[in-house]
């Protein structure tokens, strides 16, 4: 039977972590963090997310400020407004969260974002900075992942790591970071994708296994090798009369069968999810204190 590794308790004592440094700055009357988010229209998802990213810059103790937009409005007065935030200079950390309405470039805007204060580390000046081994912001769901392996020292070293997705926000950053020279890292990754010929077989070789693709409980127990590491990043909601929200979540991973198999396994939800929401903290931590750009 796994390990769980626990992303609830594990980001809990990471935000303690951060609220302790904050306390500390205070104290020593340095600069409180500062998170400044964007959110363009009314997705329900969004709202929840940003909303979620605020209680958490409360709960730490930084300032945090919530910019709303109307869904119609222009390219180019967003990029005015991030233009703004960027010139703020009590503004450490600036995100925006997507999807952006279908007349809004996701590419412009990410770039308009100084990479000083693109603490969801989606800039490729941060993508390219990570790729080199360099000081970076690292995007926080890839980021999750490394430290929750990290804190259960779970050895990446020499083993195959197997990713299936190659998202830019989870599958092709983790896949990099795995492969990086340092702790976690040092395995030989393979990067699955829809097109990749037989991907049952791949994942089979797997010492690590990183399920990112957003299909649940798609790896079951037959795909996975005795003893495993795995992990569950998809979140998908699941219609569920039971429950008063109407819906659960279920991972990419079918996790009663696979728990029996794997070394250790995150559970959806409790895994990756709150390892996200800590290192966005942690990034935005690292910005107030100019610990990547210095
Ligand atoms: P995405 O952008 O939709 O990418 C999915 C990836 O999976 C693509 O590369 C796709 O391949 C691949 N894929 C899809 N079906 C496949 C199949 N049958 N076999 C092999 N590969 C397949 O997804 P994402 O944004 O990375 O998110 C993935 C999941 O993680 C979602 O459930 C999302 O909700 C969840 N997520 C969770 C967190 C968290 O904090 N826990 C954060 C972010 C995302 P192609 O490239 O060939 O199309």
């Amino acid at each position: 039977m796994a390990t769980r590794l626990d992303g609830k308790t594990t980001s809990r004592t990471i935000r303690d972590e951060i609220k302790a440094e904050v306390q500390t700055i205070v104290h020593q009357g340095g600069k409180i963090p500062h998170l400044a988010a964007v959110l363009v229209g009314e997705d329900g998802a969004s709202e929840t997310y940003v909303n979620g990213k605020v209680r958490d810059c409360n709960e730490v103790g930084f300032k945090s400020t919530l910019r709303r937009f109307d869904a119609t409005i222009s390219e180019e007065d967003l990029l005015k407004e991030v233009q703004a935030l960027n010139d703020d200079p009590d503004i450490d950390g600036l995100i925006v969260q997507l999807p952006l309405p279908d007349h809004i470039s996701v590419e412009k805007v990410t770039e308009q974002i100084r990479p000083e204060k693109d603490v969801d580390g989606f800039h490729p000046v941060n993508v390219g900075r990570m790729a080199k081994n360099l000081p970076a912001y690292i995007s926080a769901t890839p980021f999750g992942i490394l430290e929750l392996l990290k804190r259960y020292n779970v050895e990446t070293s020499g083993k195959h790591c197997v990713v299936i997705g190659r998202s830019d926000i989870v599958g092709s950053p983790v896949s990099i970071l795995m492969a990086r020279k340092g702790n976690p890292g040092n395995a030989t990754v393979t990067l699955c994708h829809s097109r990749t010929a037989d991907l049952a077989a791949e994942v089979r070789r797997a010492d690590i296994i990183i399920a990112a693709l957003g299909k649940p409980e798609f790896v079951t127990a037959d795909m996975v090798k005795e003893g495993a590491v795995v992990i569950d990043v998809g979140i998908t909601r699941i219609p569920d009369e039971t429950k008063k929200s109407g819906f659960r979540l279920v991972g990419d991973v079918k996790f009663e069968e696979v728990e029996q198999k794997a070394s250790f396994i995150t559970p959806v939800p409790g895994g990756v999810g709150p390892m996200t929401r800590a290192s966005l903290l942690y990034n935005t931590l690292l910005a107030a204190q100019r610990k990547i750009y210095s």
